[in-house]
């Protein structure tokens, strides 16, 4: 067969796909989704509802009753929502309409990769910031960056994947209002963390008119097969997306999804807190193990173990049928493991097989 002589953009060549490796097994831990459905009520209105689509015509491009029921709920009106399929086309727009060729955005590691990898894919070139031992962003080095680089966007994730902790209100109004840019908060995780970017007065007043909130269906929604995403920002930040993203990218089913799931708010509450509880007795667990483990303000605990290498950990978990994220490849993860909270036997499953590995005994359980 001929082969096409056609070369990959210089730029592209060598980078890799995102991928998070999915192996069969018996207990998920590797991608933080919600380990519990969303309700069943919920998808006897979606099935309703999609017995009302007219499917032989193009959805509403401009997703209007989802922007004003979501916009409704941040106590913002729909100009300054913008939706798209998945968080990670939200931020694909963002770096389609103000990144490119010469321009530069910055991240401070370690941090979501996809945040990374998108600008590269869009020819933004991206400046590292690093954050300490304790996976803090030091203030000092975070206005060294903004004076010197000058980056159009600023990508922060409160909580941080995978490190877990939700960045100081302090640093993020500060830096809201200092940076020469926009400041993209990625709250994936957001109603997990005890205060959210999106409850500061400035984002309905228009005083921070550089912050730019993300939000995604994916995880706190239980919707991760949906693919949605929005974000809350200026309405010239919503326009800009909207010039980017393609025409009717966002179809008719998922826009209904959305909009029915805001319907059962107090249970995806409910849920949070439920995963907020089994977080806290499997941290609480992990403190007994040689292990060091940092605090979490989301669904998923980043810990290192101490006497073994994190690859025979993870081999030993997976021979238990127990996967895990393995971050120690990841730039300032040395030897360190990620685990999403499941169920409460999910993360009986976890523990015990954790504790097998860690206690030196090989195998599955
Ligand atoms: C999981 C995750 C997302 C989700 O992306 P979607 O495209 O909405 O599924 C976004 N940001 C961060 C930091 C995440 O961990």
């Amino acid at each position: 067969m001929r082969r096409p002589q056609v070369e990959l953009r210089g730029d592209l060549v060598g980078l890799e796909g995102y991928h998070s490796p999915q192996v069969d097994v018996e207990v998920r831990l590797n991608t933080n989704e919600s380990p519990l459905a969303p309700p069943e009520a919920w998808l006897a209105e979606l099935r309703d509802e999609m017995g009302r689509i007219a499917f032989n015509r193009y959805p509403d491009r401009s997703a209007v009753d989802l922007r004003t029921a979501l916009g409704r709920i941040h106590g913002v009106g729909p100009e300054q929502v913008f939706c798209a399929k998945g968080s990670n086309e939200v931020l694909q727009c963002l770096l389609l309409a103000y990144g490119g060729p010469g321009r530069r955005a910055a991240v401070f590691e370690p941090t979501y990769a996809l945040h990374r990898h998108i600008a590269m894919l869009t020819g933004t070139e991206v400046v590292t910031g690093w954050r300490d031992a304790d996976h803090r962003i030091d203030l000092e080095s975070m206005e060294e960056i903004l004076r010197s680089a000058e980056p159009v966007l600023v990508f922060l994730a409160s909580p941080n994947n995978p490190t877990g902790r939700a960045e100081p209100r302090d640093l993020v109004t500060h830096v809201a209002s200092t940076a020469p840019g926009l400041v993209v908060v990625d709250e994936a995780y957001g109603q997990f963390a005890p205060w959210s970017a999106l409850d500061d007065p400035g984002i309905q007043e228009g005083s921070l008119d550089r912050l730019v909130v993300v939000r995604t269906f994916s995880k706190t929604w239980s919707m991760a097969a949906c693919r949605l995403g929005y974000l809350v920002a200026d309405p010239s930040v919503v326009q800009a997306c909207e010039l980017v993203a393609l025409p009717y990218h966002l179809d008719a089913v998922v826009q209904a999804a959305g909009r029915l799931a805001l319907h059962y708010r107090a249970e995806m509450e409910q849920r949070v807190s439920w995963l907020v509880g089994e977080r806290n007795r499997v941290a609480a667990s992990l403190g007994d193990l040689p292990l060091r483990q940092w605090p979490s303000d989301a669904n998923f605990i980043l810990f290192r173990p101490l006497e073994r290498s994190a690859r025979d950990v993870w081999d030993d978990l997976l021979a238990a049928s127990v996967l895990v994220r393995d971050c120690s490849s990841w730039p300032g993860l040395d030897n360190c493991l990620r685990v999403t909270i499941g169920t409460e036997e999910e993360n009986d499953r976890f523990l015990s097989a954790l504790r097998h590995s860690l206690g030196g005994v090989a195998g599955g359980i």
